[in-house]
Order: structure tokens, then sequence, then C-alpha cells
């Protein structure tokens, strides 16, 4: 079980995580089956009964050492980021940085957003109504390789804020950089087992997915999600799944070209394109397409690939490399135009950042998650048409447009999770923001009052402060009572409202 760093050479019980970039060993992990997947759990329910027993207050003092202590080694985790997935150091650091906003975040809002709330009682205004919000227990946490540290803090950050314990199987690509953080945790936090990983392939985070948690937080691809929901489905355990994107951005033809084609270039060559909310797919107005597009090819040109300067490290996994070339060379022989990079521009795990035009919904690279350093950018004859192609996938993740006056407008006809005005991806760094999707992105949300909500379990209270001569919930009612039912019936509900609850309770006590 981890926490621990493994340095033993790769055996059949160990898994290798190695640098995409170089094949070089970065270190090896156990394999975990559902045995210690259980005992993890089992451990992690103990701490959770205490964490959650205590109050916001000594909560938020150990999620700030927590913090604390994750910042003092970000030299050391860029360094795993870089190594295990490929990033170059810069994006390494900006990872971190927005992962650690999230920790901060969560810690400084669990206390208002769990703060029990009174509501109206309507009709049984002679009760007080609360809604309060408990931690669920134990969470397991999946998550993906794109950024192994930023992603599953979203919810990791969020839960332990909430009173829960947690339980992470990162990806078999880079579960290094998850064991060093349980490592850092367990130092930092006086309850031991709060914050547990547990290491391997699909069958461990299947393992835990069975286990006997409370909510199991899945991030990864919406086929893997799909898997997730059914083996949680036999205990019923409740799932949020934060699943793949094709975001679509919009250039309408009053839009700053400019900082739309520089927006367009960072949001969608990021992470050299793996990234759950790049830009995969651009609509542009035709009176502005073709100085839009030579904008995006001429910032292009200019990036680097590889190096210890590129803006575009490697490719994390080589099957990735593989859905990427073939998206290119569906489009190709489907009449898109190549403007840069292209299938014959990957060299191993790089590939030369690709600008497409001439492209259309024919093509999975208009479809399907590309997830690599692509730009397919279609000319639209309206906003009505970029709007109807936009919302015209399965995923419904983040998006973008950039746009004039009517930005806004444009903006809410999206079907999106998320939506960023003249800028891309803006929403995943403002920590009070919501993050989630609809349709085959997922459901349920990290980030924001209701991703920390989103790890409570939601109770009721109604408390009766005042006793009524007419008591409904009563098999003892007087004979004239659906007499003065009919008539409350009419005055509440009917044509004419002329009584509000509250009015009737006076009524019945005069
Ligand atoms: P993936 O679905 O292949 O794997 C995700 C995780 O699930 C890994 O830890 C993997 O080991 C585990 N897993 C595999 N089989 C499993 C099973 N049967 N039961 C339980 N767990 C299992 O995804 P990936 O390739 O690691 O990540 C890339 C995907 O993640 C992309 O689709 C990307 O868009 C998505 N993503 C989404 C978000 C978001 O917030 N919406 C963020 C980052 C990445």
């Amino acid at each position: 079980m981890v926490p621990r760093m493994a340095t033993a050479a790769s055996t059949p019980d160990r898994l290798s995580s190695y640098n995409p970039a170089t094949h070089d060993l970065v270190g090896t992990v156990p394999i975990d089956g559902p045995a210690e997947v259980d005992a993890a759990v089992a451990r992690a329910r103990v701490a959770a009964e205490r964490w959650g027993a205590l109050s916001f207050e000594a909560r938020g003092e150990e999620l700030t050492a927590f913090r604390k202590a994750l910042a003092a080694h970000a030299d050391e985790l860029a360094d795993l980021l870089h190594r295990e997935n490929g990033k170059p150091e810069l994006e390494a650091l900006v990872e971190i940085m927005m992962a650690l906003g999230h920790v901060q975040h969560a810690t400084a809002c669990a206390q208002a957003a769990l703060a029990p709330r009174k509501v109206s009682a309507g009709m049984l205004a002679n009760f007080r109504a609360t809604i309060s919000y408990h931690p669920l227990g134990v969470i397991g946490v999946i998550g993906p390789w794109n950024y192994p540290l930023f992603t599953p803090m979203g919810s990791i950050a969020y839960a332990l804020a909430a009173g829960n314990a947690v339980v992470w199987k990162p990806s078999e690509l880079t579960p290094l950089i998850a064991v060093k953080i349980a490592e850092i945790a367990a130092g930092a936090f006086a309850l031991p087992d709060l914050l547990q990983v547990v290491t391997g392939a699909g069958a461990t985070g299947a393992a835990l997915a069975r286990a006997a948690i409370d909510k199991i937080a899945f991030t990864g691809s919406a086929a893997t999600g799909r898997r997730v929901m059914i083996a949680a489905a036999e205990r019923l355990t409740p799932v949020l799944l934060e699943l793949g994107g094709k975001d679509p951005m919009i250039v309408a033809d009053d839009a700053d070209l400019t900082k739309a084609a520089e927006a367009c270039v960072f949001g969608a060559l990021t992470n050299a394109g793996q990234a759950c909310i790049s830009v995969e797919r651009v609509y542009v107005a035709a009176a502005v397409h073709d100085r839009f597009v030579d904008e995006v090819v001429k910032q292009v040109r200019a990036l680097k690939v590889g190096g210890d300067d590129g803006q575009l490290g490697a490719m994390t996994s080589t099957s990735q490399v593989a859905i990427v070339k073939d998206h290119l060379e569906d489009a190709i022989a489907k009449g898109a135009k190549v403007l840069t990079g292209g299938p014959g521009a990957i060299s191993g795990s790089y590939i030369q950042p690709t600008v497409l035009t001439e492209v259309d919904h024919r093509m999975k690279v208009m479809t399907d998650e590309t997830f690599g350093p692509v730009i397919p950018i279609k000319r639209v004859g309206s906003l009505d048409e970029a709007v109807r192609l936009a919302n015209d996938s399965r995923y419904g993740l983040g998006s973008a447009v950039f746009a004039g006056k009517g930005a806004r407008a444009l903006a809410a006809r999206l079907r999106a999770g998320m939506t960023s005005i003249n800028a891309v991806m803006s929403f995943a760094g403002i920590p009070a923001l919501p993050f989630g999707g609809v349709g085959d992105s997922g459901f349920g949300r990290i980030h924001g009052d209701e991703g920390i909500r989103e790890f409570t379990r939601i109770k009721s209270t109604a408390e009766q402060v005042l006793a009524l001569p007419v008591n409904m919930m009563s098999f003892r009612q007087p004979k004239e009572a659906p007499g003065r039912l009919r008539q409350m019936i009419k005055q509440l509900y009917g044509d004419g409202v002329v009584a509000k609850a509250g009015d009737w309770v006076r009524k019945l006590r005069s």
C-alpha cells in the first residue's frame, strides 16, 4: 500500500511509470488489487469519522498545513509532472498553482457553503424548515493522466474540506505524482489515512468503484465513465463524472481577431492539446475567416515543440498519438486542407501543431475528442449556423465565444457546462465557478460551492415551532375540516389567489 515511493525494478506485481519523452523509467508502484483497495477504504472510514467530527476551523488549519506543504514541494512536484506526463516545466508549475488555488478556495469557503440554511416552510408556516449538509464519509477519486494533479485535486480538496476522507486511484500513466501527494498529506495531516493512494491500472479503479465507498468522483473518458457507473450501481454508490469534451469556439465578425487567434492557439495547444477543455473545433464568421486563419497560422509557426524551451511537450501516451494521427488522416481523406503540421509531421511522442481548414462534421476531428495539438477551423455563414454546429455534439463541457456586443447572448445559446467570453478555459481558473458538463461530458460539479456540496448528504429538518388548533397531520379532525380545506385550496392555489399560507396560520390561531 502507498504512501510510499517505489524504487524497485519493474516486476509483474508492480507498475512502471515511464518518461514519455525519453522512455526512461521514472519509478514503479505496487499494483493494488481488491483486497488492498478494501483495506484502504476501511482505514479511510476510521479517518472519516474523526475528520468529519472536527469543526470547520480545525479542518481548515490542517488543510492549510497541507496546502503549505504542497507549495513547499512545488519544485519536486513540477519535476515529477514534467517527467511522468511530458509537459514542459512551465505548464507543470501552472498546474501546481491552479491546484493549490483550489485547495485554498475549498478550505476558505467550506463553512459558508455548508452553513445550514433556513427556508420557507410554505403552507406549513408553523414550522421552522432547515437544510443542512453533512460529510458523506469516504470518497473514491479516480483520475486521468493529462492533468494528474489539478484534475483530481478538484475533487480531493473539496471532498476533504467537506469533511470526508479520500482514497485516490491515479492514472497508471502518472502514479508517482499521486504517491508523492499522499506522502506529503501523511506528513501534513494529524489524522492518518485521510488521503490515501491506491495504484494500478483499470482493474484497481474498478475495485475502487465496487468498494464500500460513499461516492465516486471519476475523471476520464466517457467510455470508462460508463463502466464506473455500472460498477457503482451494484451498491447504488453515487457517481460524479467529469468526462471528455469537444469544446467549440465561435469567432464573430466583430471579434478582436488578434486576441481571438492568440487565445485559440493557446486553448487548442496548451498541454499539447491534451486537456478536457481544449479548444477542439473553431467556427469563424465568413467575413473574418481568412484573416483569422492567417493569424492563427502565423502564431502556430512561431511555436516550438520539445526541448527545454518548447511550448509543446511530448504526448503522454503512444495510444493518444495514434488517435490524433487517425483523426488527421480521416479529415484529409474527406477533404480537409492542412496548413501546418499534419500526420507526416508526427515524430515519436511529438506532434507538430496542425491547423486544418475545409473541415466538416463528417470528420472525426470535428465530432470525436482528438486530445492532441490540432486546430480545425470551419467557415460559417452566420452566427446561427455557428451555434447550431457548436451544439451538434454529444459532448457539452467547455466552450468559448469571441464577439463584440452580442457576446453574452451568443454564450447563453451554447449547450455546455461552461463558456468563456473573449477568453478560453478561464472558468477553470476561477475556483468559485462550478466545473462540469452535460451529455457525454458527464454530470455533477467540482469547484465552487456546488463542488463542496457535491461531497455531502443533504438533510432536511422540519421543526414544529407552534401548535395549531387544527393539526392536519392527525386523523383527529373536526367534521368541518373538508370544508375548510376546500376553501384553502381555492384561496391558496386557485384563480385569484387571495391568501398566503401565513395568513391561514393566523386565521387558524384566531
Ligand atoms: P481513462 O478513462 O482511460 O482513464 C481514467 C482513469 O480510469 C484511469 O485512472 C484509469 O486507470 C481508470 N480506469 C480504467 N478502466 C477503469 C474501470 N473499468 N473502472 C474504473 N477505473 C478505470 O481516461 P484518461 O485517458 O486517463 O484521461 C483522458 C480523458 O479524461 C479524456 O477523455 C479527457 O477529456 C478526460 N478528462 C476530463 C476532465 C474533466 O474534468 N471533465 C479532466 C481531465 C480529463
